[in-house]
């Protein structure tokens, strides 16, 4: 099998201007999530992207080379360029596979490609949280134990604004009470995107080698499959060009 291409994109906000995030990951979520991909599969071409870089690491030929984009933004989603998402959106459709995660749920791409508010109920409070697995037979949980328990998150909670997901494959449950659809599939145009909850910035949630698992499991499951075929654009096929000879029977001539 080719090569799987991961770009790793992050803000990288956080970890500049907090001492607590810079000790847990002190050279950013993008390249702690890099390493351990690269250390679970030495196959992968990984690279990193932030906000900081020109086109925000983002370049066109950057991202036709990418398979699969990972993306945790939070404080600084409004800084990110239409155009860089505008660019996003049409190699997804096109079939780059798309993982979002965290408090990427209110990323400009993700809310672009939903289509929906994508708010939800939110605490900070360090509970627990049991990661259910309610798809077992699902690629992306290959691995995976029965539910992954996460000694301390940030709370997400239902309703959750976003489109009836395709695929659920994890479920939460939190110490407050709260529940949440915290591993959803969809599919838009040829590309395939994960959201998957667990990641606030305050805890090692990263480090945790079942959230690492999901992530390179996340990432063989979203490559791009088939013929990628330039779904973006509309084509005019005119009656002399078409397979088989036309009676032409009225109607408008373009
Ligand atoms: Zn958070």
């Amino acid at each position: 099998m080719a090569h799987l291409r991961i770009t790793i994109w992050n803000e990288f906000v956080h970890e500049q201007n907090n001492k607590l995030v810079q000790s847990i990951y002190p050279d950013g979520i993008h390249a702690a999530i890099a390493a351990s991909l690269r250390a679970l599969d030495d196959r992968l071409e990984v690279r990193t992207a932030t906000l900081e870089e020109p086109d925000h690491g983002l370049s066109e030929k950057l991202l036709r080379d990418t398979d699969v984009l990972f993306w945790w933004g939070h404080c600084a989603h409004d800084k990110v360029a239409d155009a860089i998402v505008d660019r996003i959106q049409s190699r997804v459709l096109q079939g780059m596979g798309l993982v979002v995660l965290h408090s990427g749920h209110f990323s400009k791409i993700f809310k672009r490609l939903m289509g929906t508010s994508c708010a939800l109920k939110w605490r900070e409070a360090g509970e627990r949280e049991r990661l259910w697995v309610c798809n077992p037979g699902h690629p992306i949980v290959r691995g995976v134990e029965t539910c992954i328990d996460l000694e301390n998150t940030e709370m997400y909670g239902e309703p959750f604004g976003i489109p009836e997901p395709e695929e659920q494959v994890f479920l939460s449950w939190f110490e407050g009470g709260e529940v949440f659809r915290s591993g959803c599939c969809w599919r838009r145009g040829n590309g395939k995107i994960f959201y998957f909850r667990p990641g606030h910035e305050t805890y090692p949630i990263y480090h945790n080698p079942q959230i690492q698992r999901v992530l390179l499991n996340a990432a063989h499951w979203a490559r791009p499959e088939g013929h990628w075929d330039d779904v973006t654009k509309a084509a005019n096929v005119p009656a002399d060009k078409a397979r088989e000879p036309i009676q032409a029977k009225g109607g408008s001539v373009h």
